[in-house]
């Protein structure tokens, strides 16, 4: 539908920023508090509230074990995945399987899924441009890594649902970046996106003229990031403690998380200063009302050591890039930075000299991705629109064939959306029916690649064995979302296939997801509208109790005078006891005569003074 508003959302491991083209500027849209990203934490506090953002990162420390934090890294992935592994070992809160070989997470008592946290991340985005544009929104386009799989798109789309938002389209965040660093300018040139985020790298070509952006070859590590540079500093720490008092701080929940905040507080501040303290007092007890601190200085010089192998993995990265692409370095004529670790003196120094150029300033790396979201967002609304944007698939998808072996069907780089079909025979005499493993990866060996579904076609008719042919079409979307179809080309009889959910939720599940959060909005909607009603309510209650003196004062000589003051007080009873009931609906009405009663009393005082 045209000019329906569009928001872009940059769903990021470690922040969230959303932004809005609006009269053809597009904008980052500030939260409550002002800020233009919002931390992409989660947090159930002890009451059983859901805390999202600020809030929630707010009290991370004292809630270690109940707030969630870079979910982006278990998303749509497998429970035995080296990336859930990992996680296990640092993360605070509870990661455990879930019932389709996949992720859940444990707070307090309830099990959530990823896609429902990533969900009330993406609905906090929706509520901070609702409230900006006093309007509901529900269409968006958000972005992922270049490098996320079927299954992790899949899942970010699910967790759009879940925060009630129609995702148009998911878009890969250095094209995004990309899309907001050619808008509105009439350019012609290859440019390259580097962006280094909270938990993820991606590299990515793109060819820009003529309004369109054209993705000629990406990659990345869905296992390198920000995060990873905290831990280099955190383990820096542990290990100077342990050396220094035989303590190990990793046993200890509370202290971990005291230290991921100290080191990636330490890590930013030394992008703009060469040395920075830390100082963490009170980090554990020893026992009998002893405790011992944490004290120490990091310099830039001792950051860049510590992380120099994760800078240079990127840089060997962005070389293999070029060279697949067959791209050499002087062709590009731009490099963007995205994601906040380019902030990073030695990262802007590696890349620079790697690509031998400086990269572009014009471009903020916190809000880039939003706002190409948001361009994205209001082109496929706008029949008008004259950018194109042609994005390549980051995988290679195929079958497993005898042997075990891979079978290519669409390519890695290939520009989506594309399909591509494959002619299955029978192998066996009268064989009925025939299963199909759906991957995805580079590796010859189908083990070795990410299964994203398998699926039985049955129904065949019975005869000697390479007779019977079925053609299989796998179909890559724009989203780079995978789906397949087979067709019987002896009857031209079709069998609709759905690759079994890659996301790790069945389509009930999500139901079910989706109506509990609309039964959870509906409840925190009326809690705002009580405390609204409660706030001016309690304002009209303090300016009448200070006019109360004058007024009983000026009107309580007459029998008139009286009755008006009692009736003012049984008016203010009635709100205060609404106030205590919750009652919203007595308490809007009562409000509203608490109004009428302020307004006689401040013309009574008025007129007398006058
Ligand atoms: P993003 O995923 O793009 O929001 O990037 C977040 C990552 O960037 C986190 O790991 C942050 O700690 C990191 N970051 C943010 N600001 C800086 C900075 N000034 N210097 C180094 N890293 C930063």
């Amino acid at each position: 539908m045209a000019n329906e508003k569009v928001i872009g959302i940059d769903l990021g491991t470690t922040n969230s920023c959303v932004a809005i083209v609006e009269d053809g500027t597009p904008a980052v849209i500030p939260n409550r508090g002002g800020y233009k990203t919002t931390p992409s934490m989660v947090a159930i506090a002890e009451n059983g509230k859901r805390l999202v953002g600020h809030i929630a990162k707010r009290q991370a420390i004292t809630n270690a074990e109940n707030t969630v934090y870079a979910s982006k890294r278990l998303i749509g992935r497998k429970w035995g995945s080296a990336a859930v592994r990992n996680s296990l070992e640092i993360m605070p809160y509870r990661i455990v399987e879930g019932p389709h070989d996949d992720v859940r997470i444990m707070l307090r008592d309830q099990v959530f899924s990823v896609p429902e946290i990533s969900a009330y991340i993406l609905q906090e985005m929706k509520l901070i441009s609702e409230e900006y544009l006093g309007e509901e929104v529900g269409k968006a386009v958000v972005t992922v890594p270049a490098y996320f799989n079927d299954g992790q798109r899949q899942a970010t789309k699910d967790a759009g649902r879940i925060a009630g938002l129609d995702v148009i389209r998911i878009i890969n965040e250095p094209t995004a970046a990309a899309l907001a660093y050619g808008f509105g300018r009439n350019i012609d040139r290859k440019v390259a996106v580097y962006d280094l985020g909270g938990g993820t790298f991606d590299i990515s070509i793109l060819e820009i003229g003529n309004g369109v952006f054209e993705v000629i070859s990406t990659a990345g590590d869905t296992f390198l990031g920000g995060e990873d540079f905290d831990r280099r500093i955190i383990d820096w720490l542990v290990f100077g403690f342990e050396k220094q008092h035989g303590i190990d701080l990793r046993k200890d929940k509370m202290a971990l998380q005291r230290l991921k905040d100290v080191a990636e507080k330490a890590k930013c501040e030394l992008s703009t200063v060469r040395e920075t303290e830390i100082n963490l007092p009170f980090i554990i007890s020893t026992g009998r009302n002893d405790a011992l601190h944490l004290q120490t200085t990091l310099t830039r010089d001792k950051l860049e050591e510590l992380t120099s192998d994760l800078i240079d993995r990127t840089i060997e990265i962005c070389a293999r890039t070029l060279e697949e692409a067959e791209i050499k370095k002087s062709q590009i004529e731009d490099v963007i930075l995205v994601g906040g670790v380019t902030r990073m003196p030695r990262v802007q120094q590696m890349v620079a000299e790697f690509f031998g150029l400086e990269p572009c300033k014009g471009v903020h790396p916190d809000e880039v991705v939003a706002l190409g979201a948001a361009i994205q967002g209001a082109a496929l609304t706008d029949d008008k629109s004259e950018i194109l944007l042609l994005d390549v698939t980051p995988h290679s998808l195929g079958i497993m064939i005898v042997g075990g072996y891979f079978h290519k069907l669409i390519e890695q780089n290939t520009t989506v959306p594309t399909s591509e079909s494959h002619v299955f025979t029978t192998v066996r005499d009268n064989q009925t029916s025939v299963k199909i493993l759906v991957l995805q990866g580079e590796s010859d060996r189908a083990e070795e690649n990410e299964l994203l579904g398998e699926f039985v076609l049955t129904g065949l008719r019975r005869a000697p064995r390479g007779e019977v042919e079925v053609e299989v079409t796998f179909h890559i979307s724009a989203d780079g979302i995978v789906s397949v179809k087979a067709r019987d080309l002896e009857t031209g009889l079709e069998q609709s296939i759905t690759v079994t959910a890659t996301s790790g939720l069945t389509e009930d599940e999500l139901k079910k997801m989706i109506d509990a959060n609309k039964d959870y909005m509906v409840e925190v909607r009326s809690s705002q509208e009580m405390d609204k009603a409660k706030h001016a309510a309690e304002k009209a209650l303090e300016e009448i109790e200070q006019l109360f003196p004058a007024v009983t004062d000026i009107i309580a000589g007459s029998d008139f005078g009286q009755d008006a003051v009692k009736k003012a007080r049984g008016v203010v009873e009635r709100v205060r006891a609404a106030i205590a009931a919750k009652d919203l609906g007595t308490l809007t009405e009562a409000t509203e005569s608490l109004h009428r009663t302020l307004n006689m009393f401040r013309g009574v005082v008025s007129k007398t003074r006058g």
